[in-house]
């Protein structure tokens, strides 16, 4: 199966999850956020299509850590295809940005995932001081609490 990719960040973020985190943003979203700051995301007909086995490949060889976050564009719209990277990536702590909310995630994804952004970028609200989200509207969860 492939996957499509806009990028991966292999020098490590610390804004996207605790920890310094490599960041896979993927290709194609439909939430048309408001002053979305990855709008060259959005075209489902850009992007690098790769096969999973050899991203998962990649990514073990590149990263700085077993921390990956996922991000896009809209991950939601490859959710079979993100369930099997994380097959292959089944030791790594993974955290999901989403725009859409917490009861739209599948459960089959949100058991594999440690931490979760759920919500679309509001610009109006729009928020520098609380870690790891970009607008009051948004929340990032860590799922591991009451498992
Ligand atoms: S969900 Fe993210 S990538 Fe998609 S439009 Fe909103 S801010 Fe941009």
């Amino acid at each position: 199966m492939n996957i499509i990719i806009n990028s991966i960040d292999y020098k490590g973020s610390i804004a996207e999850g605790p920890g310094i985190r490599t960041v896979l943003f993927l290709q194609g979203c439909d939430q048309r956020c408001e002053g979305c700051h990855n709008a060259k995301t959005w075209d489902t007909d850009k992007g690098k299509p790769v096969q999973i086995i050899d991203l998962a490949n990649e990514i073990r060889q590149n990263t700085v850590n077993a921390n990956l976050t996922i991000s896009g564009g809209e991950p939601l719209m490859q959710v079979p295809a993100i369930l099997e990277l994380l097959n292959l990536l089944n030791d790594f702590n993974v955290a999901l940005y989403t725009g859409c909310e917490l009861e739209e995630v599948p459960k089959e994804l949100l058991q594999r995932l440690d931490y979760i952004k759920v919500g679309k970028y509001d610009k109006e609200k729009h928020c520098t001081t609380i870690d790891y989200i970009g607008s009051t509207n948004q929340r990032f969860i860590d799922l591991r609490r009451g498992r």
